[in-house]
């Protein structure tokens, strides 16, 4: 986890951990009626090493230096749940039920001898009709000695039905009476790994509720009663051990308290976190507005309503004295960079500094390149700094940042990460473009940091999400475009007419016009997305001559920004790219976007490369060249993109076609940071405890109060302890 976070006034520390190794300093402040549950897994009985690794593979993901603790199994809930009470019968089994029947073994149909594709089949039946129990590869004398022609079993699984006639393949278990009236009726079902049996899962689980004490409640009795919710350990035992699938539905009671923990944990910490900022903030930046007038009188263009009034909620928060945390939202091309540059100014003006941190390099540089001259007008000095700047250059620029005498820096994230010092930093910027994912690294990582933060996105991020990552933020909006702008025609073309499109470009660059010509996505892999730039180069080099530039991610940086400026100064008048210039490249002369293989592109990617067009006053075109035929989703993206050029109707379209964690970049399955909370099903209560966390912190920001206390345990047991740290350093 990222917890380095530069953005500290000079002489400000986060509330550093002691120099004990993590482990031990936690241990020593947490609450000792945590002690069971804070033990390895491998402390319950029956879990030795091995199944200890399998645990961590299972519950905390990849290679986890330690077995996970007793809380995280716990914390790993069922999916599922087998109820062996479901027996219906052979004929009255529908299909793909599990369900469990009581069968007479009437012959054994073993497979031919020397075809191992053919199964073996067992027949057996009950009073409704007769079911074939089917086995692959089988071990023949296993199966004869537990199913003897004439005896009665109990087999549970799945029923297939094949041509009116029901089976069942490979079914869970086959047992006699005796045995079958040992096994629990009920039996939860839990997402598996390789390497841990159910059995053993199960028993440890036992061990687990059994080590699990019964903790102080931490939830409003009031909430409790209304929402028919058990308390903390009770809650836990339901849903290891369900009675009725009805115990582990998400809405039901026993679930919707988890998530409901497991969101007022998040919220918590997030309001503990910030309660903790405003205090250390404390210092109201006001400027005198010369650096502004000076920027404002360079402008060529007069800022629209929406760049002044967000602007103008900026200087608020920044004089306000309390910290700020505010999400600019604006479409592609509606003008960020330069609320950023009036913001940046506000502070700079005020005496202090600030950073605006860009999502690759390409465009740190671009925004320095737009951003200099207007700084030069107003007497701010300011400096690049990415991985670019080495040795003196840096050393430099470092000191410039230590002691004051540089205003504002404009570089990428992974140089904030590494550990620059500043003299005053009052104000850090972070242009996010659509990448939200970014946004929770900076929600963990500005803790205790007395720095106002401004995010810039392109992508009107779900109001859920934003709650999760960081509790409740202030947002602004850029609803209009710059005046002047023309809207870009976009047009879906198939790849088969590749040709004619390669005339039409040809045709437009002739009268002056410049073109960006974007290739697909070909993998996961940047150098074989590179290899299809270069083969389109050659192509079209071939067909056009040197007009045609090349950039891509395997290029080095330098040659990157050359091929950059080429295209901008207009030595080249086509630009194959790959997606590098998706994000944030600014040459308002530009005016047609070619994207090849649209089909292959999710909408977010489509008008976000749309947008580097269309910048400037001429009228723009967007070819989406596809290759036939479309499957449904590339069939509505390609339809939505010609339909629409409003990013807030394209972000919904986008949701709708694939779903929230997508929009993160995170393609995992689920809500995104939370084991047990859905979004889908818990969303209302992620308001609840947005609300109660607050009356929490208003009334115990401390967390001494009994359910304060109790409290403490909660954010321990999901993890969010780190805020208790902030506490005790408040
Ligand atoms: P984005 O919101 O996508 O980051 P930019 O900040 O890159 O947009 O701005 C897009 C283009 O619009 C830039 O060329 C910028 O100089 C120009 N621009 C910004 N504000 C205005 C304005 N008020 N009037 C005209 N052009 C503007
Ligand atoms: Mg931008």
């Amino acid at each position: 986890m990222c917890c380095s976070y530069p953005a500290l006034r000079h002489g400000e520390r986060l509330p550093e951990r002691s120099n004990l190794p993590a482990e031990e300093n936690h241990a020593a402040m947490r609450p000792e009626i945590l002690n069971p549950l804070f033990r390895p897994v491998t402390s319950l009985a029956g879990v030795g090493p091995k199944i200890g690794e399998a645990m961590g593979r299972l519950l905390v993901g990849g290679d986890a230096p330690e077995p996970p603790r007793v809380a995280d199994l716990l914390l790993h809930i069922p999916v599922g749940l087998i109820d062996r009470r479901n027996q219906p019968g052979i004929a009255l089994s529908p299909e793909g039920a599990i369900v469990t029947l009581e069968v007479r073994i009437d012959r054994h149909m073993p497979a031919p001898r020397g075809n191992r594709r053919v199964p073996y089949r067992v027949m057996a039946h009950d009073d409704t009709g007769e079911i074939a129990l089917v086995f692959f590869r089988s071990d023949n004398s296993f199966l004869e000695r537990t199913m003897p022609v004439g005896e009665t079993r109990f087999v549970s699984g799945k029923v297939e039905w094949f041509n009116g006639r029901p089976q069942m393949v490979h079914p869970d278990h086959i047992v006699d009476r005796e045995a079958f009236e040992q096994l629990p009726m009920v039996e939860p079902v839990y997402p598996m790994t390789a390497g841990l049996a159910r059995k053993t899962l199960g028993r440890a689980l036992r061990g687990a509720l059994d080590s699990l004490p019964e903790l102080p409640e931490w939830l409003d009795p009031t909430l409790m009663s209304r929402q028919r919710w058990a308390a903390f350990k009770p809650t836990l035992e339901t849903v290891h051990t369900p009675a009725t699938p009805a115990e582990l539905a998400p809405e039901g009671p026993a679930i919707s308290r988890l998530a409901y923990d497991e969101f007022l944990a998040n919220q918590l910490a997030l309001m503990l976190t910030r309660a903790n900022l405003r205090r250390a903030a404390g210092r109201a930046r006001v400027g005198d507005g010369r650096m502004r007038r000076a920027i404002t009188a360079a402008l060529p263009f007069s800022l629209t309503g929406s760049q002044q009034a967000a602007i103008a909620d900026i200087e608020k928060d920044l004089a306000s004295g309390e910290r700020m945390l505010r999400l600019l939202q604006g479409d592609v091309g509606s003008g960020k960079t330069m609320v950023g540059l009036m913001a940046a100014a506000i502070v700079i003006e005020a005496g202090s500094q600030a950073a605006l941190m860009a999502p690759t390099e390409l465009l740190a540089r671009q925004h320095a390149k737009t951003l200099q001259p207007l700084a030069d007008s107003a007497g701010i000095r300011m400096a690049i700094l990415t991985g670019r700047e080495k040795g003196k250059e840096r050393a430099e620029i470092l000191a410039g940042l230590d002691d004051g005498s540089i205003d504002l820096v404009v570089g990428t994230h992974a140089v904030f990460q590494a550990g620059v010092e500043f003299h005053d930093l009052a104000l850090a910027i972070v242009d996010e473009q659509h990448r939200f994912g970014v946004h929770q690294r900076l929600a963990l990582s500005a803790k205790g940091a007395a720095t106002d933060i401004l995010v810039m996105t392109a992508t009107p991020i779900p109001r859920t999400l934003v709650l999760t990552a960081f509790g409740d933020m202030d947002v602004s909006k850029l609803p209009d475009k710059p005046a002047g702008r023309q809207p870009i025609e976009t047009r879906t073309v198939p790849l088969e007419r590749l040709d004619q499109v390669v005339e039409r470009i040809r045709a437009a660059i002739a009268e002056g016009a410049k073109a960006y010509w974007v290739c697909p996505l070909v993998e996961e892999s940047e150098e074989v997305d590179a290899a299809a730039a270069q083969d389109r180069f050659v192509d079209l080099q071939a067909a056009l001559g040197p007009v045609v530039g090349l950039v891509h991610g395997r290029m080095k940086a330098a040659e990157k920004d050359e091929a950059m400026k080429r295209f901008q100064r207009g030595e080249t008048r086509i630009l194959v790219a790959t997606t590098v210039i998706e994000v944030g490249v600014d040459v308002p002369d530009a005016t047609i976007m070619v994207i090849e293989h649209a089909e292959r592109f999710g909408l977010a990617q489509l008008h976000q490369l749309r947008g580097r067009v269309g910048r400037g006053s001429k009228a723009s075109t967007c070819l989406l060249l596809y290759k036939g035929p479309l499957g449904e989703v590339a069939h509505d993206r390609l339809a939505i993109m010609r339909d629409t050029e409003d990013g807030f109707r394209i972000a919904e379209e986008d949701l709708r076609l694939r779903g929230e964690g997508e929009l993160l970049g995170t393609r995992q399955s689920g809500t995104p940071g939370f084991k047990i909370a859905r979004f889908e099903h818990h969303a209302n209560l992620l308001e609840i405890a947005r609300d109660d966390a607050r009356l929490i912190v208003e009334k115990d920001p401390a967390l001494q109060s009994p359910r304060g206390k109790a409290l403490q345990l909660l954010l321990y047991l999901f993890g969010r302890d780190e805020a208790i740290k902030l506490l005790r350093a408040g």
